[in-house]
Formats: C-alpha cells, structure tokens, sequence
C-alpha cells in the first residue's frame, strides 16, 4: 500500500493517509527529542531501529492476546497501521523508579518497586504533557472510569508480557509509556510505538542505558544501544 497524503507530524513520526480511510502509515525519523522538545537532535538511523523494534514487540504482543493497530512493516522506515482516534493519555508504567518519578520524589534512581506503578499523563505538548489522575482524565473527557480500568487491565498485561520478553534479553524494563486509540468499530486497541525512545531498558550486569536516556543525558553510543536491543530482541524472538 502506498502513501496518499501527509496528514500530520509528530516529534518523531510523520502520518499519511492511503487508499484505505481506515489505514494509515506511519513513517519513523531520525529526530530526536527530549524535555517537551527543548532539546531537540538527530540520532543515526534511529528510525529504522525503531520501525524494526516496535514491530517485533507488536507482533509479540498480538501472538500473546494483545490487539493492536499494528498491520504489517512496509520498509525500512514505513509500517501500516489501523487508523485509531488517540486517547489523549500515555500511560506509564514504572517497576523501577527512573526519571521524572526519582526527581519529583526524591526517590534514588534504580529504586525496584514492590508494586507496579502506573501514572497517567494528558498529552498536550503547551502543557508539557502534565501528570494527573484518573479524575483529572474523566473530567478532560479523555476517557470514562470504564475506559480507565479498561486500559490499566491492559497495560498491565502489556507490562508482564515485556518484562518476560526483556529479561530473556537479559535487560531490566524500568519502565515504558504506551498510548492507546480507538478504531472505527469504537474499540479501544494500543497504538503508536513501542520502542527505546518510550522504554527504559537497562542491562542486567552492568546497568548500562540502553534507552533515549543516552540522549536525553548526552551519554553518547544512542545508535549503538538501539542497535544491541535489535540485535538481543532478535535473537530471542527468531
Ligand atoms: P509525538 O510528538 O506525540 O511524540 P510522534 O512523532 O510519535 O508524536 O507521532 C506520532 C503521532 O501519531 C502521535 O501523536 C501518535 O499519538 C499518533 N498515532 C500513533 N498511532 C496512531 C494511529 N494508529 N492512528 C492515528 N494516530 C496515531
Ligand atoms: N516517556 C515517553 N514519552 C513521554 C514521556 C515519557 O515515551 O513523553 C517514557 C520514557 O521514555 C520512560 C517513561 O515514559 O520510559 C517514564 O518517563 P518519565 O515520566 O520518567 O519522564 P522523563 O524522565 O522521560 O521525562
């Protein structure tokens, strides 16, 4: 299937439109961002590391009960998916405390959770993407209480699936952020990407990043990470 016309863009995808209204393609760049877009970067290849790696997760999802948006990897760069009106929220999942939870907490970075946490996020790029609950998402109208349990119930079992892929890779999954949409039938399916721009991942031996933290942090290696989590998800997957 080919691309009709570009509808929009994000940080680091643009859409387009096909012959199908209810189809779309996704196309993954190289951009990279960080901090509601203050820093702004190129990652070589990064979006054909990508394409690769959320298809792989994608496809596993699905075989192990998981509806998704996604149809098929068309090149490189480019996967078909369903069309879905995004929930405005990412849902975020934590077995580790990381980032923005370590700072806002004064929790040590690397903190294991005896319970998993999930926060929800409103996706509005002036507001910074703020933290709220599931009152605040109720009241947005991004979503019913329904919808909300919905989700979580999902996201939960998204999360035991990847923690089981990522320790055969022998990577800890810190934590990771997911959005869900809903297709033409009203069904609520998980859409966009899941890769190491969305995911924490760390090596089990030596706790090296192997996650947009290289980016974010300016630790260097961003492609060679991105690379070793192909190449490890390859091998436990084929
Ligand atoms: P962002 O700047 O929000 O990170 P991206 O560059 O990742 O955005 O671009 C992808 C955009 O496409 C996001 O807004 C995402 O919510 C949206 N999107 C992902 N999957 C689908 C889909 N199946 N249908 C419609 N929109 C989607
Ligand atoms: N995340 C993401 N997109 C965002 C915000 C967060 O993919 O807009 C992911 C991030 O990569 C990490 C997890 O969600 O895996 C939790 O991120 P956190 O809230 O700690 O925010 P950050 O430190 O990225 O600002």
């Amino acid at each position: 299937m080919d691309k009709k016309d570009f509808l929009y863009e994000g940080k680091a995808k643009q859409i387009y439109s096909t012959d199908d209204e209810n189809k779309l393609i996704i196309l993954f760049k190289d951009d990279a961002t960080a901090f509601n877009a203050q820093k702004r970067g190129t990652v070589e290849s990064k979006g054909v590391l990508n394409n690769t790696i959320s298809t792989m997760i994608f496809n596993y999802l699905e075989k192990n009960g998981i509806t998704t948006h996604f149809i098929e990897k068309l090149n490189e760069r480019e996967q078909l998916v369903e069309k879905v009106d995004i929930i405005p929220l990412e849902m975020v999942v934590r077995n580790y405390v990381a980032g923005s939870m370590s700072q806002r907490l004064g929790i040590v970075e690397g903190h294991k959770s005896p319970v998993t946490i999930f926060d929800i996020c409103y996706k509005k790029d002036e507001l910074g993407d703020p933290l709220i609950n599931d009152h605040h998402a109720v009241v947005l109208g991004a979503a019913t209480y329904e919808e909300l349990k919905y989700m979580y119930e999902v996201t939960d079992k998204i999360n035991e699936l990847l923690k089981s892929l990522f320790d055969k890779m022998n990577i800890i999954l810190v934590d990771f952020k997911i959005e869900f949409g809903k297709n033409k039938d009203g069904k609520i399916i998980l859409a966009d990407e899941i890769s190491p721009d969305s995911c924490r991942l760390w090596d089990k031996d030596t706790l090296k990043k192997l996650d947009k933290d290289r980016f974010r942090r300016d630790l260097g290696g961003v492609s060679e990470a991105y690379i070793e989590i192909e190449s490890r998800m390859k091998n436990v997957l084929n």
